[in-house]
């Protein structure tokens, strides 16, 4: 069942820092992430990079850019916000 949302005059559903107020910048902090890069090794010695690959192992959080209070719960809002 569908919670019905009242309005408030504010866009529904936009995340806003509440210790700040900041609606615009938000960090996505991922950790224990491993970074693989296969890299071609050149005639003249050089190298260069083919592709790279990253997997998070570890918790990924959410913060607000303005003052750092961690607002991880709103990261499931953020990740299906994304277009
Ligand atoms: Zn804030």
């Amino acid at each position: 069942m569908k919670k019905v949302q009242v309005s408030t005059g504010k866009p529904l559903g936009r995340i806003v820092c509440p210790q700040c107020g900041n609606d615009r910048e938000f960090i996505e902090l991922a950790r224990d992430v491993i970074v693989t890069t296969r890299y071609v090794q050149n005639d003249d010695g050089s190298f260069t990079p083919q592709e790279s690959d990253s997997e998070v192992l570890g918790k990924v959080g959410l913060y607000c850019s303005q003052c750092d209070t961690d607002i991880s719960f709103f990261h499931n809002h953020l990740m299906e916000m994304i277009f």
